[in-house]
């Protein structure tokens, strides 16, 4: 327990997939004016730089964030759920990407005054440097950090008083339980707060639990009678599993927007990652 350190894996494939879903979702939750929460329940450090410590160790990027901008470079099409993307990455670096914002400061850049995040970070190291990093906003007072277990405290936020909430749930599977962690919540969860945009990044692994996932989501959603949309983006298709070849999203009440944005990004972020010919993505979805 407590290996993971996100800087590992920061822009990498599956920060690419997830990140790009989640500006969406934010997007759409805020063409209206209420207030929006959002909570990030595994919040990571933050924001990781890529030219030294662990990412550049891993050089993860490499095969993510860097080969999305050599595809543009190399002039190939980039279409507008792609380039916003691009954009909010961009826009923490002056010149050439050297700095990757995880979810919790893509959430707090797109806050707008009536918005509300929460972050929640169990590691004793990545809290204090999220901590550290969310300090240097200059929006931290509409930003709660959490050093505590999300998989029981999110219920406790839950509904949030505008009732408009986006709950960002990331977990590393570092702990193998935590797939049943992660339904235990997302139950109690929907319970509480039936109409709240839920998105769950899962790896996707030969072991059990991961491929058995998305089935236990849409089971989930069913009970409560809720849509549902599933993304996965695969890079490479290879045997073995040293590095992570495929992760999948998996939203429920998601909005009707995103299926078209997906449509059209997955086809393009397939081509610009592939590693090689088993490169390919899904994108199903279901209404209530
Ligand atoms: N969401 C981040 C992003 O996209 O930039 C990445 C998060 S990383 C995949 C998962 C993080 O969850 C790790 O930093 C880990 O320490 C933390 N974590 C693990 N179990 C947790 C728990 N039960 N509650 C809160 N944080 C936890």
């Amino acid at each position: 327990m407590f290996s993971y350190r996100h800087a590992f894996h920061a822009g990498s494939h599956a920060d690419i997939l997830k990140h790009l879903t989640l500006i969406h979702l934010v997007e759409y939750l805020q063409e209206k004016p209420v207030a929006l929460t959002m909570v990030d329940t595994h919040a990571g450090a933050g924001i990781y730089s890529l030219q030294d410590g662990f990412a550049a160790v891993s050089k993860e990027a490499e095969n993510g964030i860097y080969r999305l901008l050599e595809f543009k470079e190399e002039g190939n099409a980039i279409p507008p759920s792609i380039q916003k993307y691009l954009d909010c990455i961009g826009s923490e670096n002056s010149g050439d990407l050297a700095t990757y914002p995880g979810s919790p400061f893509i959430l707090a850049r797109m806050l707008r005054p009536q918005d509300r995040l929460k972050l929640f970070e169990l590691h004793p190291k990545e809290i204090d440097i999220l901590h550290h990093n969310i300090e240097q906003l200059d929006c931290t007072k509409q930003i709660d950090v959490y050093a505590a277990d999300s998989f029981s405290r999110l219920k406790g936020l839950l509904p949030p008083p505008s009732r408009r909430g986006l709950v960002l749930i990331d977990p590393s599977y570092e702990d193998k339980q935590d797939y049943r962690y992660l339904e235990i919540t997302l139950e109690e969860a929907l319970q509480r707060f039936v109409t709240g945009c839920y998105a769950v990044w899962y790896p996707i692994l030969s072991r059990r639990e991961s491929a058995a996932l998305p089935d236990r989501m849409k089971k989930l959603a069913a009970t409560h009678k809720r849509s549902w949309l599933h993304a996965e983006l695969r890079v490479e298709n290879a045997p073995g599993e040293r590095r992570l070849q495929a992760s999948g999203m998996f939203i429920i009440n998601p909005p009707w927007t995103l299926e078209k944005h997906l449509a059209e990004a997955l086809p393009i972020l397939t081509q610009a990652l592939a590693i090689n010919s088993g490169a390919q993505y899904l994108l199903k979805s279901m209404e209530a």
